[in-house]
């Protein structure tokens, strides 16, 4: 290839994928505008038929999965590891066991091969990557994932986090619901088209506190409905949906209203839900904000964004080296 590209390979591996990336960007040029591309972008799921996600087995599942997923992503971007500047991986924060394998990955390759390693925020990445493949130029990022649930905004000088959720992520109540009723992991989607059939709307706990949500309160009121026998699934699969998703959007739109930006990106794995991806939609509209919804492959947890973050962290002059490098499982976005 000619090597007036400077490449990244990123590795991501916060919770249940195994994700390898490649992202390039055109160094000797004159166009200040040039933009990365994303040459590769290989997500390994760990899923399960019934139970949630076990940390031990998914790390495992990494383990088995690491060499295949970097061969792939090579091998998509027509790429030789020689041909790759600089290692990225998702330093946190997330699941100690999940981060642990990706990062150890990330040394091997940076030492075998005698290549920077750059450690990343995944959060933040998820901003960086949207602002890559879509025109949003400042937004503000509903990021809505397994394990995380913020609202976060660049605003003077860095990261913000504008709202967040105040126990667990809104992914993960979706998550446990579902294996509560037993629909198996993820649950997410399988939440969605059960919340298709629905249309009885059961009254359910609206949780905002100021700018936080809080979904703990929500799970516990649904189980005892669901186990009280009185519901149809379908129904409380609807009413699930309507509620926290009233409540993300209500957030979203008060850090807009706040931070006078008029983006509204979305990101994570919830974002795939095309019932929240409307409710942005309308509200947006209502106030003439622009919404951008990357492609689902971007949104989901991926090796892609990493690797693009790896880039903008290198290229502002930040590098890991080995010894600095362990992993920052509550490493906040804040901080970054
Ligand atoms: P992430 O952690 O960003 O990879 O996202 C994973 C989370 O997204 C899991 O909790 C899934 O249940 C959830 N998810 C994936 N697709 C959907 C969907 N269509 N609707 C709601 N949640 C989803
Ligand atoms: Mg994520």
């Amino acid at each position: 290839m000619q090597k007036n590209q400077f490449v990244s390979l990123g590795i991501e591996s916060t919770a249940h994928t195994f994700g390898v990336g490649i992202a390039s960007v055109a160094t000797e040029t004159d166009n200040k505008k040039a933009k990365g591309k994303i040459l590769a972008n290989v997500i390994k799921q760990f899923t399960t038929k019934s139970g949630g996600i076990i940390p031990v087995q998914a790390a495992e599942h990494h383990v088995e999965i690491c060499d295949i997923a970097i061969a792939e992503a090579l091998a998509a971007a027509k790429l030789k590891i020689n041909d790759v500047d600089i290692i990225s991986f998702s330093q946190g924060p997330g699941i100690g066991h999940c981060l642990r394998v990706g990062a150890a990955a990330a040394r091997t390759l940076s030492l075998v091969h005698k290549k920077p390693l750059v450690g990343v925020n995944h959060c933040i990445s998820h901003l960086e990557i949207g602002r890559l493949l879509t025109d949003a130029k400042d937004p503000v990022l509903l990021y809505v994932s397994g394990a995380n649930t913020q609202v976060i905004a660049f605003e003077a000088g860095k990261y913000r986090i504008f709202g967040e959720t105040l126990d667990m992520g809104v992914g993960n109540m979706l998550d446990q619901f579902a294996r509560q009723i037993g629909i198996g992991f993820p649950g997410g989607p399988r939440i969605m088209n059960l919340a298709a059939a629905g249309k009885n709307y059961v009254e359910l706990p609206y949780v905002v506190k100021g700018m936080d949500v809080s979904f703990g309160g929500i799970l516990t009121n649904i189980i005892r409905k669901f186990e009280s026998g009185s519901y149809k699934k379908e129904d409380l699969c609807y009413s699930l949906q309507e509620t926290v998703f009233a409540m993300l959007v209500e957030v979203a739109e008060r850090a807009l209203a706040h931070t006078g930006k008029s983006e509204l990106l979305l990101g994570g794995g919830v974002a795939c839900n095309t019932r929240l991806q409307e409710m942005c939609r309308i509200m947006c509209r209502e106030r003439e904000a622009k919404l951008f919804v990357p492609e689902r492959q971007f949104l989901v947890d991926n090796g892609a964004q990493i690797a693009w973050q790896g880039v903008l962290d290198y290229l502002n002059g930040k590098r890991t080296p080995v010894e600095k490098s362990a992993i920052r499982p509550y490493w906040r976005t804040d901080e970054a």
